[in-house]
């Protein structure tokens, strides 16, 4: 999984929380698989779990929600 370009450290594999903002809403994704450094706390996700973030926006979109929480991987 190689090392953090930031700090060098070690990156290991993880979940972490994604938010982002609808137009006047917001999305909370839980459990988002990502890899995250364990020294400074940097995270990456893969193309693969991006294209489903932006799918699981897109639907979250078209609700026109004021705040939607969901688990990725119910989600996705
Ligand atoms: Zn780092």
């Amino acid at each position: 999984m190689g090392h953090c370009p930031l700090c060098g450290g070690n990156k290991e594999k993880g979940f972490t929380v994604f938010t982002v903002e609808l137009g006047g809403g917001l999305l909370i994704v839980k459990g988002v698989p990502a890899n995250i450094c364990s020294q400074c706390g940097e995270k990456w996700i893969t193309s693969d779990v991006a294209e489903k973030l932006e799918k699981i926006a897109d639907d979250a979109r078209k609700k026109k929600p004021e705040l939607e929480i969901v688990s990725f991987e119910e989600a996705a």
